[in-house]
């Protein structure tokens, strides 16, 4: 296989476990459609991905290495970081840097997760304690609120 950008021959590596190719040149990196999912699957669990979406689709510069097709550019994850992708679910192709960056948003992501369950939790062990009180109104009404949302 080639580098879509130089047209170098791709050399296999290990990163993180999952083969990719690289290209020595550009330090370009190709990942098979299902690898991508694997680098993010040594992060993230299948509930905290869903969700994650791509958008801003639109024409590469690049073409895929397998079929020659023109591939797609995008927003990874609605984050602001740009993979080329190839329609026919060829793979990936990510410009130098981008695989660390891939794992570095979704390390982000996975703490952002974190923070809010943990916060929607003691948020709603706060409530129990005051409607333990025996209050009502305003307080019974947000705990109805937030109750609805727990398990
Ligand atoms: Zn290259
Ligand atoms: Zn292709």
């Amino acid at each position: 296989m080639q580098c879509p950008r130089d047209g170098i021959d791709l050399i296999e590596e290990h990163l993180h476990g999952i083969e990719v190719d690289h290209c020595p040149t550009c330090n370009g990196r190709w990942l098979d459609h299902h690898e991508l999912d694997e680098l993010e699957a040594t992060k993230a669990s299948d509930e905290e991905r869903r969700g994650m979406v791509q958008y801003a689709q639109r024409e590469s510069e690049l073409k895929c290495p397998v079929c020659g097709e023109v591939m797609l550019a995008f927003n990874y994850r609605a984050y602001d970081l740009e993979l080329d992708t190839c329609e026919q679910e060829h793979g990936f192709w990510l410009d130098a840097g981008e695989a660390g960056e891939v794992r570095d948003v979704v390390d982000e992501r996975v703490r952002g997760l974190e923070r809010a369950a943990s916060a929607e939790e003691s948020w709603g062990k706060f409530l129990d304690n005051l409607g333990s009180g025996g209050g009502g109104g305003m307080w019974s009404g947000l705990r109805g609120f937030f109750g609805g949302r727990r398990r």
